[in-house]
């Protein structure tokens, strides 16, 4: 098991691929903190661990909540004495194009994907720092690395979650604290309910492999990641879309 005994938080766990990320490593031998807004998925997600005699604690964060994010930090701590992993996970999409879209739709979505990333990062990397050990995992989007029709706000966040992690990896790496990015392809989650099946029709066109991803396809990436198998990788953007940049 490639995570046994790590000490792991995963946001935005109730759902999607936050949720397949809280399984894959609880799989892999992690105790996780399954972190998320809607208190019945958090119980769904680590009821789901515990049935596979996995180890999992549940709480609700909203990663625009210090006070919650703190909290959630301050009692894993007093549990298990450490922190080795976080997944910065929870995100949102508000789309619209440029033209019509409305200042609220941009301040939820830079909120959110971007500001929670620092909130959470901050007080994680402040239980990280006393250790000098550490995975700061991030996951942004090829729309942060290619922008897309309809998302300023989104490819914003995005692609500022790819200059945080790099300037992390710059400031952290001399304590033993790598930072790192995933950018998942278009994976089959709640998050692509809006999209119309004609525009997900097309995106299968343009990836080499013909499909959509699947969410344990990005967790699989996140258990590497967070393993020690990846102990030179540091500041690096991962691309995980089927080769759909091609
Ligand atoms: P998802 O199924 O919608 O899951 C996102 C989860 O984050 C939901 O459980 C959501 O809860 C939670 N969340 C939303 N706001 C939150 C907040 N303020 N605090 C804590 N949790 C919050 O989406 P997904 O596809 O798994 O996306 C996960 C991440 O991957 C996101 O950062 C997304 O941008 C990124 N991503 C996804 C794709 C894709 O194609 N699916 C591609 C590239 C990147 P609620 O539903 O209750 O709001």
């Amino acid at each position: 098991m490639r995570l046994a005994g790590k000490v792991c938080i995963v946001t935005g766990a109730g759902r999607g691929i936050g949720k397949a990320t809280a399984i894959k490593f609880a799989q892999e031998g992690a105790r996780v903190a399954v972190c998320d807004v809607t208190p019945e998925w958090v119980d769904d997600t680590v009821r789901e661990i515990r049935q596979t005699d996995g180890e999992a604690v549940g709480f609700i964060v909203d990663v625009r909540n210090r006070a919650s994010i703190e909290r959630m930090v301050k009692e894993m701590v007093a549990m298990y004495g450490r922190i080795d992993c976080l997944v910065n996970n929870a995100g949102i999409v508000r789309d619209a194009q440029l033209k019509n879209m409305t200042d609220e739709q941009f301040d939820q979505v830079i909120e959110i994907n971007l500001k929670g990333v620092y909130n959470c990062t901050k007080a994680v990397v402040e239980a990280m720092l006393p250790q000098q050990s550490g995975v700061i995992l991030t996951t942004s989007s090829v729309v942060g690395l290619y922008g897309n029709f309809g998302q300023t706000n989104y490819a914003a966040s995005k692609s500022a979650v790819i200059g945080m992690t790099k300037t992390w990896a710059r400031e952290l790496g001399r304590s033993g604290i790598r930072a790192n990015a995933v950018c998942p392809g278009f994976i089959q989650t709640p998050i692509l309910s809006t999209v119309p099946e004609r525009v997900l029709a097309a995106m299968e066109q343009k990836v080499p492999l013909g499909r959509l991803g699947k969410p344990e396809e990005i967790a699989a990436t996140f258990a590497f990641l967070a393993s020690d198998e990846a102990s030179y990788i540091n500041g690096a953007v991962i691309e995980v879309s089927g080769g759909m940049s091609l």
